[in-house]
């Protein structure tokens, strides 16, 4: 573990029990993160990045187990912390930006004073020392007559205001982590844009640590310092926005930058042939094999392991075996 990390998951593994069966849907999964640094996730729906995120601060659903590994926050270990346990963790060192902030808000409260109460909830401070810090923090968020928006309730903003809103509340407990789960993907092209630029702007003030879960490169490629790209519940490739998007290393990453490139000209859409695999009986070795034009025998019997190819660029792919 290197002197600056926040998180470490080594090896993890989840399963979801259903009545169509057991879905293996994060498999041996290893991931650092860095402090002050923004982690972009990325994968296609279902590809795990969502599960990791929750597993993190213990919010996996009723039906679901972490079945092995670990996850170290903080230098502490989560897994296998009781709900109240997980509870104050997730109170005093996570916070969490979900695609939805009108569910997570609490409508017949002002948003000021769900700021002010996510600030008093860890700090010992007086109410008006909190009321103070979150005129602030909203001056901060760039949110013009932050009094007025202060006096507001949820219903009376808008969807990009109510996200600011949510991350004014993720910003007031100054937590260690923020795991920001789409947070733009239900506002439109212009607001998103927005609050981009505003995660991009709370980074360089805050130097805030934060996860970016999204399927959508481009964002990653704005807001993130680095990418791990997540497929069928493995990490296939890690590395700087540089290394990943100058020299993308897995076939499964390649396809996915084909996908990004194609809306950018407009030329014959690009696809990943095949589907992504039923997690309830995975593929064997690699789980891309069914998928990849460049397998070969062992891709079918052996799980191949993130190798470093570059100096923090790393790739699970049998094709890097002899680098
Ligand atoms: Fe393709 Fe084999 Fe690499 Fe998997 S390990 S991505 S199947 S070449």
């Amino acid at each position: 573990m290197k002197k600056d990390t926040i998180l470490a998951v080594k090896d993890l593994y989840v399963n979801y029990y259903t009545y169509a069966g057991v879905v293996h849907a994060l498999n041996g999964v290893s991931l650092e993160i860095y402090k002050g640094e923004t982690m972009g996730l990325v994968g296609e729906t279902g590809c795990g990045k969502s599960t990791l995120g929750h597993a993190i601060g213990g919010l996996l659903p009723n039906n679901a187990r972490i079945t092995g590994g670990s996850i170290t926050l903080d230098g502490e270990e989560l897994v296998g912390r009781s709900p109240e346990e997980m509870r104050i963790i997730r109170r005093d060192k996570l916070a969490y930006i979900f695609q939805n902030p009108a569910a997570a808000l609490n409508p017949v409260m002002k948003v000021g004073d769900q700021i002010i109460e996510a600030i008093m909830v860890k700090e010992n401070i007086s109410k008006k020392e909190a009321r103070e810090r979150a005129l602030e923090l909203l001056k901060k968020l760039g949110i013009p007559e932050p009094e007025k928006f202060y006096k507001s309730y949820p219903h009376e903003l808008s969807g990009g205001m109510r996200q600011r809103v949510m991350i004014a509340i993720a910003l007031a407990k100054r937590p260690i982590l923020v795991i920001a789960d789409e947070p733009t993907s239900n506002l439109d092209v212009t607001i998103q844009a927005q609050i981009l630029e505003l995660m991009e702007n709370l980074k360089k003030q805050f130097h805030q640590t934060t996860i970016l879960i999204t399927h959508d490169l481009g964002v990653v490629a704005q807001t993130c310092d680095r990418v791990t790209v997540m497929y069928a519940g493995t990490i296939v490739e890690v590395g700087s926005i540089y290394q990943v998007f100058k020299n993308p290393s897995h076939p499964y990453t390649q396809g996915l930058l084909r996908v990004v490139k194609f809306s950018e000209t407009r030329s014959k859409l690009p696809t990943i042939p095949g589907t992504v695999p039923n997690l309830i009986n995975p593929p064997s070795g690699c789980i891309f094999h069914p998928r990849c034009k460049y397998a070969k025998a062992i891709c079918k019997k052996m799980k191949p392991e993130l190798k470093e190819i570059e100096n923090g660029h790393f790739v699970a792919c049998h094709l890097y075996d002899n680098v």
